[in-house]
């Protein structure tokens, strides 16, 4: 067995070359026509992403943090207003809420799902706000202000529990804008309505992004908004462009947020073979599972319950001692990664905020115990066992370091072939 193997966390560079030919012909057609900023690459996207996610409009934007920003504002999120979210996700999350001049506050998640925790969303609501007597809306006593709107994260590319959410959203009258950056393709079967339905297609607006290494990646930074409403779609129409639907008549101040003709129709390109990208991230999971069955527990797979069928942007499983596992893993020539090690609360730039450890119980725990190993459409069953048989050598030792096992017994595990 060589001590020195080469899995990439991962692969950009196969998937593009496979398809050099397509992204070039998008190039010269972009040339060809100079539409730079909009045009027809940017509509045929956006009717073809729309159609993907069960969603009546799609707006391409610069960014999966415009997307969110604009999803906000447009569903109606007013400034000074509070928006609930989860504490373990990209700072965009939350840059956004502040951006739409709202205030965030966070619930923690489920223990082992890691997406926001719907009775703990309940508890937040009745513990943790007050309706006020003057204007009989729930508020937040930590931020003093209206509870408006909540944004579940479809985290890894898992949905949250949605129907849960949703429930509880209609109940309390609470806008829900979910941030499926990392969710394109996942689905949910909602128990309520008897059917799969499909991340970005659920709350009243939904953000993607379309960073490189997302599940669809622009060659460059692009994102954008789903959603049924047409009032969020032109508003985000606007909020993109100046405030502005006609050249130079702007209804309001708006923004530069524009996606790029050309990563339009790159993303267009790559759309098609999403469906295909999806399956084989689904198939690379099951492997997975199957291979770190044999660890016996020492790795924690993700928890993927019967309602769900995630879209696998990242593989993250749950391990003691991980920050030593992944030194080990590095010097393997294995890349990993961690989604991510600091929760939001305990962020240098909300250290204002008042927040303190021990805040956000799991999502703190999980903090010091995730690790993203290599996944990606291409990623091979050879490439996983290598995965796999270093993350067993490196706990082994770990094991006969801790416990010697006695003279005379042979090693506690053969490695797994
Ligand atoms: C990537 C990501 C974003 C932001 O997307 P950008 O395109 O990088 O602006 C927001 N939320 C989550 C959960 C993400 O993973």
């Amino acid at each position: 067995m060589t001590s020195h193997s080469n899995v990439p966390f991962v692969d950009l560079v196969t998937l593009h070359r496979e398809m050099r030919d397509e992204l070039t012909s998008v190039m010269d057609e972009v040339l060809r026509t100079a539409s730079f900023i909009g045009g027809p690459m940017l509509e045929g996207f956006e009717e073809d992403f729309g159609r993907y996610c069960d969603s009546k409009f799609c707006v391409g934007v610069s960014s999966g943090t415009d997307a969110l920003r604009f999803a906000l504002i447009g569903a109606g999120v007013k400034p000074g207003e509070t928006v609930v979210t989860v504490p373990n996700t990209f700072i965009a999350t939350t840059e956004a809420i502040s951006q739409a001049g709202a205030r965030f506050d966070f619930v923690d998640v489920d223990e082992r799902t890691l997406n926001l925790d719907p009775g703990k969303l309940e508890e937040y609501l009745l513990d943790r706000c007050y309706i006020d007597r003057h204007t009989g809306r729930i508020s937040s006593r930590r931020t003093g202000s209206p509870v408006t709107a909540v944004v579940p994260v479809h985290l890894y590319g898992q949905t949250a529990d949605m129907d849960s959410i949703l429930e509880l959203a209609e109940r309390y009258r609470l806008l829900v804008i979910e941030d499926a950056c990392q969710a394109h393709g996942a689905e949910y079967f909602s128990a309520k309505e008897n059917r799969w339905r499909k991340a970005g297609s659920m709350g009243v607006a939904a953000a993607f992004s379309f960073y490189p290494a997302k599940n669809l990646g622009a060659l460059g930074e692009g994102g954008a908004i789903t959603t049924d409403c047409e009032l969020i779609a032109t508003t985000s129409r606007k909020l993109r462009q100046h405030g502005e639907l006609k050249r130079y008549h702007h209804e309001m101040e708006g923004y530069n947020g524009r996606m790029d003709g050309l990563q339009a129709g790159f993303l267009r390109a790559k759309l098609k073979y999403l469906p295909e990208w999806v399956e084989m991230r689904r198939a690379a999971a099951k492997r997975y599972g199957d291979l770190l069955a044999s660890l016996q527990g020492r790795v924690l797979p993700p928890h993927e319950p019967s309602w769900a069928k995630p879209a696998w942007h990242l593989y993250v499983v749950r391990v003691e001692n991980r920050d030593e596992l992944q030194k080990q893993l590095a010097s393997a020539g294995i890349g990993t990664g961690i989604h991510y090690p600091v929760p939001l609360h305990l962020q240098d730039a909300y250290g204002s905020h008042n927040f303190k450890q021990g805040d956000f119980p799991v999502a703190e725990r999980a903090a010091a115990e995730i690790l993203s190993i290599p996944m990606y459409p291409q990623l091979n069953f050879s490439l996983q066992r290598e995965v796999v048989q270093a993350l067993h050598r490196f706990l082994i030792q770990d094991t006969m370091r801790e416990d010697p096992v006695p003279a005379g017994t042979s090693s506690p595990r053969a490695p797994i072939q």
